[in-house]
């Protein structure tokens, strides 16, 4: 594997470089957001200071300009996730958004009372409200994956029984738990069952490939992958995108309008309706630019050994139960301490200049089922290096003293 420079990579995040309460930031909260490189942010400020105009109307230079950037990005990502066609992307806000136009529109024209939505228990929120919304409204009934205590899903075919959309998390954010999306999605298949993968953790994480996971459709957001937020996109089958009805009405994604009716583009302008998210979507490609120049199998790698290394440390440490699997995990390590809260920890972290996430992570149900009322998670990016991973284990121990007294 070619090897990466990533101190010169960390060059890349300025924001990196600074002191917060007087010690050195030690920023460990990628998986809630990720920093930005300079180059994700140049292509914004090149972009506002040259091309903008708005896309796909304008018979002028700025708004061709402006549209080819855009069409330019989303062919980058369909390039990224291996999609056969640009079509097949759908920009949107991100994993929530995703989440919620195939609700909206695929399940509410494929689901009927009594048709079964199976879900995991490791779910975050936004792979949760929005079949419960859908259920409700259309009788739907959700079912659950159960997670087993080391942190894998205990999955059996049988779950599949009456099912027609299965919709999991490729990694979790809240375990780090890989699960075998590859796998599920084959299972499901051959029983006829549509797939949705939450690829929030993972598209930024590993190298993805739509066609060799076998899902109908996969989501994820920009803002966890070096690029702007308010960005993402929904990959999915053409052919499922072409039967699935809009998702949002207005302008961009007609072909005509009379007072009484419209008629729609082809996917994937009939799912974005109004004044897209131009710049945010150049920003995305840039972000993937970025990613394929470093190596998604090398950040994949780097990861995984920050991830390993702070689960030894933390283990080291009393009346510390880490969270998640043993073995392969993506790029994050949760625990909880005995002797602290996990906003307590996360606070007196922050006094030290460590910016981790402590609480729920967006999975309620599934800190219910722990037991615990919520975690500290640190997770990690390739900006990151083993020095932090031991600065985060040195300030913990020192928690220990302060709250173990
Ligand atoms: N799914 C998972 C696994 C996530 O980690 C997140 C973000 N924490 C989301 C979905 C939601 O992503 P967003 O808020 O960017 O829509």
């Amino acid at each position: 594997m070619i090897s990466v420079d990533w101190a010169k990579v960390r060059g890349d995040f300025p924001i990196l470089d600074q002191q917060v309460h007087g010690k050195p930031l030690v920023y460990l909260d990628s998986a809630a957001s990720s920093q930005k490189p300079r180059p994700v942010v140049d292509a914004l400020v090149h972009y506002y200071e040259h091309d903008h105009a708005n896309v796909h109307r304008g018979l002028h230079e700025l708004s061709s300009r402006a549209t080819d950037a855009y069409e330019g990005a989303r062919a980058k990502v369909a390039r990224y996730l291996g999609a056969k066609q640009p079509e097949e992307i759908v920009f949107t806000r991100g994993t929530t958004e995703g989440i919620n136009l195939v609700a909206g529109s695929w399940g509410a024209k494929n689901l009927k009372a009594g048709d079964v939505i199976l879900l995991t228990e490791m779910e975050h929120h936004s792979n949760l409200v929005p079949w419960q919304l859908l259920a409700e409204r259309t009788g739907a009934k959700l079912r659950f994956v159960p997670v087993a205590d080391d942190g894998t899903l205990a999955f059996e075919p049988a779950l599949l029984e009456g099912v027609k959309l299965f919709s999991f998390v490729h990694i979790s954010n809240s375990l780090g738990t890989i699960n075998p999306a590859a796998e599920l999605c084959r299972v499901a298949r051959e029983r006829g069952v549509t797939t949705l993968v939450d690829g929030a953790q993972s598209a930024g994480h590993l190298p993805v490939n739509v066609g060799e996971l076998g899902c109908d459709f996969y989501v994820f957001s920009g803002h966890k992958m070096c690029a702007p937020t308010g960005i993402g996109a929904l990959w999915g089958r053409l052919e499922l995108l072409r039967a699935m009805p809009p998702y949002h009405g207005g302008g961009e994604m007609i072909v005509s309008v009379s007072y009484e009716r419209a008629t729609y583009k082809q996917p994937p302008h009939k799912f974005e309706a109004g004044t897209p998210n131009i710049a945010d979507a150049i920003g995305l490609g840039a972000a993937v630019d970025y990613l394929e120049s470093i190596g998604r199998a090398q950040i994949f790698e780097h990861d995984s050994a920050l991830a390993a290394l702070a689960v030894e440390r933390l283990r080291e440490i009393p009346g510390m139960r880490v969270l998640g699997p043993e073995g392969a995990r993506g790029a994050l390590a949760a625990f909880h301490a005995e002797w602290a809260h996990p906003h307590d920890l996360t606070t007196y972290a922050n006094e030290h200049g460590l910016a981790m996430r402590g609480g729920h992570h967006c999975t309620q149900p599934l800190m219910r089922k722990l037991g615990l009322p919520g975690t500290t998670r640190a997770s990690f990016y390739f900006y990151n290096t083993p020095e932090e991973v031991e600065r985060m284990a040195e300030i913990l121990r020192a928690a220990r003293q302060f709250f173990d007294r």
